[in-house]
């Protein structure tokens, strides 16, 4: 049984009674969110010694962070230690994107070397081994397809971003429509080639039963991919998008309604003045489960920057009732990312989430930023590197250009305004 079945049979599984406490809920109100889908528990059913992560409603904003080979390149050593940072800056979940070398082997590894979720993308293997195979992407079967979703549940992998709701009709509104950048994602790009030269629909849209069962077999969380999402600002929320989120929200009931936990992966690009819109739409027609977006990018012109980019798209997307935000690294558009763009990324990721989450009235988030501004105003440095988000970036620049065992800093030195003032006003008040 899913946990999700579960919570709809008034079970409280262990896993919901530890994530309530990490969340601040009762077991039975995570539950109930749970049973309603718009929760899900990260967490394969075959996966032992790891950590559960709830994503959902009214719950602190998790951020994901995505590591991988590419064709180009494939260093697997690199790829484990940008799994470490990312977990060690603080990521809520690990997707492996790998596309080149022992993709198999490399999934098994992160599957062993942390306790965090872990997502994929099976199709991205499935399109690798029919070039092996067969020579191309569109000679690529079905059974290739389904038997690689098995393979990535099977080893333990906690959830899966699924392009179920590509199809013909999609395709004909993005035909229609005419697009700047037509399509982005690389599993939609995928199977868009494949569905037009073979002529046929999208299997795992024609055969979502056959990918329902597998979820189900191994509580696998569905992402259904965004394959249609907007790669530019001037993509944003046309029709072509909108037709793909109506099959969305059409394969989420089915999902629902088989007892798969499921959430839905969004944009993208988005002005900022359409990201509220875009997460209203999502979670109207996707029957208000977590949405789960790739940045939010509130613009498409700073390449080297983009994890700034996506950080203020992000906090715009999770104010507005986003989920779950993938992070963006200053690589993004440029090349694969390394260890520093991924901690980069995370780190980023991490603001934008926490900035929404003290207005969304998450637990502990306001309590974080009054100790911070308490040991300000203390000139208590230990205590700021401490509540600190990225403390060895924050300890580092302290240590340079100030003098060893200055009471202030270097940017007012002996006029600091927290000294002054204090001096008259008298220290803060420890527990106010
Ligand atoms: S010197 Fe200026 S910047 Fe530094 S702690 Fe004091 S007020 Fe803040």
């Amino acid at each position: 049984m899913t946990q999700l079945i579960k919570a709809r049979q008034g079970i409280i599984t262990p896993e919901v009674q530890q994530l309530a406490a990490v969340e601040g809920l009762t077991p039975e109100e995570l539950s109930q969110r749970v049973a309603q889908g718009r929760v899900v528990i990260l967490k394969n059913k075959g996966r032992q010694g790891m950590a559960p992560v709830a994503v959902g409603e009214k719950l602190r904003t998790k951020v994901n962070a995505s590591i991988g080979t590419s064709s180009d390149c494939v260093d697997f050593e690199d790829e484990l230690k940008k799994l470490r940072v990312a977990g060690n800056a603080g990521a809520d979940t690990i997707m492996d994107l790998s596309t080149g070398g022992d993709i198999d082997g490399f999934r098994k590894q992160v599957l062993h070397s942390t306790t965090l979720p872990v997502g994929s993308v099976p199709i991205y293997q499935a399109a690798m081994e029919s070039i092996a195979k067969r020579g191309s992407i569109v000679d690529m079967t079905a059974e290739d397809m389904f038997e690689v979703i098995e393979r990535h549940a099977a080893d333990g992998v906690d959830f899966m971003a699924i392009h179920v709701a590509l199809n013909q009709s999609v395709l004909e509104r993005l035909k229609i429509q005419g697009r700047v950048t037509d399509i982005v994602s690389r599993g939609g790009a995928f199977l868009t080639g494949w569905m037009l030269h073979n002529d046929r629909e999208n299997p795992l849209y024609a055969q979502f039963d056959r990918v329902l069962e597998i979820a189900r077999k191994y509580d696998v969380t569905l992402s259904i991919g965004d394959a249609i999402r907007p790669g530019c600002i001037a993509d944003s929320l046309d029709r072509a998008q909108v037709q793909g989120l109506v099959v969305v929200g059409e394969m989420v009931q089915r999902a629902l309604d088989a007892g798969v936990q499921v959430m839905v992966e969004g944009p993208g690009h988005v002005p900022a003045d359409q990201v509220a819109a875009t997460i209203l739409l999502q979670k109207q027609l996707c029957h208000r489960v977590p949405f789960f977006v790739l940045g939010t990018l509130v613009t498409d012109i700073a390449p080297g920057y983009d994890h700034i980019t996506a950080a203020i798209g992000g906090t715009l997307a999770a104010m507005s009732g986003a989920d779950f935000i993938c992070y963006v690294t200053p690589a993004e558009h440029l090349r694969l990312p390394t260890a520093e763009d991924v901690h980069a990324g995370v780190i980023a990721a991490r603001i934008a989430t926490h900035a929404a989450d003290l207005v969304k009235g998450v637990q502990g988030a306001w309590e974080w930023d009054l100790a911070m501004a308490k040991a300000r105003k203390a000139l208590d440095w230990e205590k700021q590197i401490e509540l600190a988000i990225d403390p060895g970036t924050a300890q580092r620049i302290r240590g340079e250009r100030n003098a060893a065992g200055a009471e202030a800093c270097s940017m007012c030195g002996n006029y600091c305004a927290m000294k002054v003032v204090g001096e008259y006003l008298g220290k803060p008040k420890e527990n106010c």
